[in-house]
C-alpha cells in the first residue's frame, strides 16, 4: 500500500504564497507525485485568502491557541484574519479523513503551516517555538507533521507505514 501524504502547496511550486513567490520542486515531491501520493493543500487560499495577501503572524506563533480561541491571527496593519485560518485547519482535516492521511509535508514557519517554529507577531522577523494552525489542529489529529527540510523523516515514516500494512502479521500468541 502506498499511503498519501499531504503537501503544502507552495512546496510543488503552485503560486499561492503570501508574496507571490515560488519554491523549487523537491526530487523527493517529485517522485511522489508520480506515484500518486500526493494530496496538494494550501490552507490560506482554501481558507478563502486571496494570493498576493498581507502577511500575517500569530501573537506568540502558537496555532493551537488560535484552535483553542485564545489567540488570533493578525496581518501587519492589524485585521483578524483568524476565520479563514480556521477554515483552512478544517479542510485540512477533511482531506486527511477522506485520503487516510497519516504524514504531512508542509512549509516551515507559516502561520498555517509551520511545524515547529513560528514568528512571533512582532512582524520582526523573530522566530519562535511554535506552529501554523492547519499544522496544530493535524498534530492533534494524529498527523506527523513535517517541514520541507525534514524530506528524509517524512519518507522514512510512509515507507514504515506502507510497510506495516504489507506486512503478514502473525498470529499472536496467548502469553
Ligand atoms: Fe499556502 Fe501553507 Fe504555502 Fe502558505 S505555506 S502558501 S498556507 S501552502
Amino acid at each position: 500500500t502506498k499511503h498519501k501524504v499531504l503537501v503544502s502547496r507552495c512546496l510543488l511550486g503552485h503560486r499561492v504564497r503570501y508574496d507571490g513567490g515560488t519554491q523549487e520542486r523537491l526530487a523527493v515531491l517529485a517522485a511522489w507525485e508520480a506515484e500518486g501520493r500526493i494530496v496538494p493543500v494550501c490552507p490560506e487560499v482554501e481558507g478563502g485568502l486571496p494570493t498576493p495577501r498581507p502577511r500575517a503572524e500569530i501573537p506568540g506563533g502558537r496555532g493551537a491557541q488560535v484552535l483553542d480561541g485564545t489567540e488570533r491571527v493578525l496581518t501587519h496593519e492589524g485585521a483578524d484574519v483568524t476565520g479563514p485560518y480556521l477554515e483552512g485547519a478544517r479542510i485540512c482535516l477533511e482531506l486527511a479523513a477522506r485520503h487516510g492521511i497519516r504524514v504531512a509535508v508542509l512549509k516551515a514557519r507559516s502561520p498555517s503551516c509551520g511545524n515547529r517554529e513560528a514568528y512571533d507577531g512582532t512582524f520582526t522577523g523573530t522566530r519562535v517555538t511554535g506552529e501554523g494552525v492547519a499544522a496544530a489542529a493535524l498534530r492533534r489529529a494524529g498527523v506527523r507533521v513535517f517541514n520541507e527540510d525534514e524530506l528524509d523523516a517524512a519518507r522514512a515514516a510512509l515507507e514504515a507505514l506502507d510497510h506495516l500494512d504489507d506486512a503478514v502479521r502473525p498470529p499472536q500468541p496467548d502469553s
